[in-house]
């Protein structure tokens, strides 16, 4: 059973987009996960299959409708499908590395990426949506959210990434960032390779390595040793 990704959308155009390329375009070509991108549109109402209104009580911008969402949500999933319901939101739950694992080791994830000011606060309601948020900025729509979170959970899946080891090592696993790296050539414009990388002593190296990450993120982001 491969992890299966649903997207509801006004613009389903634009999947796979990045996500059919490298590592997780190659990983769904090989059937590990499985993407579906359904149109929001396709439960608009009357002639002009509209799916937005404007806002209760007034103010600028347009709102997806909870009946047409609704009716999306419904005809994507049934009532029994065990993956979570995620609504990209500069509102939700930041997405972090431990999250993306999380959602990596279930079934899948049904995910809306709302257009315009947002959507009607009954649908997220009713539907159990969870609000997700990639970053404390606003984008015109959640679809770039969605192959984010998708990215961040398709590369994780076993069989993706080349080594096993190279997902537990990096930056956030920890709540550390990660140490340098360095490849050939030893020497480039005057600058060289830290000579204990050199060497072939691992412990050295795995000192080295821990000493630079902790360094790093007491530099750059505190905040993630206090977590
Ligand atoms: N009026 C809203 C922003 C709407 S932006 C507000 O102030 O909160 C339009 C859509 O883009 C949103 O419905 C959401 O699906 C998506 N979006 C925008 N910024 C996002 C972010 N940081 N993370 C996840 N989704 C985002």
């Amino acid at each position: 059973m491969s992890f299966s990704a649903t997207i509801l959308t006004l613009y389903p155009e634009m999947f796979p987009g990045p996500l059919g390329i490298s590592l997780a375009g190659d990983a769904l070509l090989r059937g590990v996960w499985s993407l579906e991108a359904r149109n929001i549109r396709d439960h608009g109402l009357g002639r002009h299959r509209t799916v937005d209104d404007t806002p209760a009580g007034g103010g600028p911008g347009m709102v997806l409708r909870c009946d047409v969402l609704g009716a999306a949500i419904d005809a994507a999933a049934t009532p029994d499908d065990p993956r979570p319901k995620l609504l990209m939101s500069p509102r939700g739950k930041p997405l972090t590395q431990s999250y993306a694992r999380e959602l990596a080791a279930g079934p899948g994830v049904i995910i809306v990426c709302g257009r315009f000011e947002g959507v009607d606060e009954r649908v997220i309601e009713a539907r159990g949506l969870k609000e997700v948020s990639i970053g404390d900025y606003v984008l015109s729509g959640g679809e770039m959210a969605a192959m984010i979170v998708l990215d961040a959970c398709v590369r994780l899946l076993p069989g993706v990434m080349g080594k096993e080891a190279s997902g537990t090592e990096e930056s956030f696993e920890a709540n550390r960032l990660e140490y340098p790296h360095y490849t050939r050539p030893r020497e480039w414009e005057g600058r060289t390779i830290p000579d204990v990388l050199l060497n072939g002593n691992h412990a050295h190296i795995e000192r080295w390595r821990r000493e630079e990450s902790e360094r790093i993120t007491r530099e750059r982001r505190p905040d993630l040793l206090e977590r």
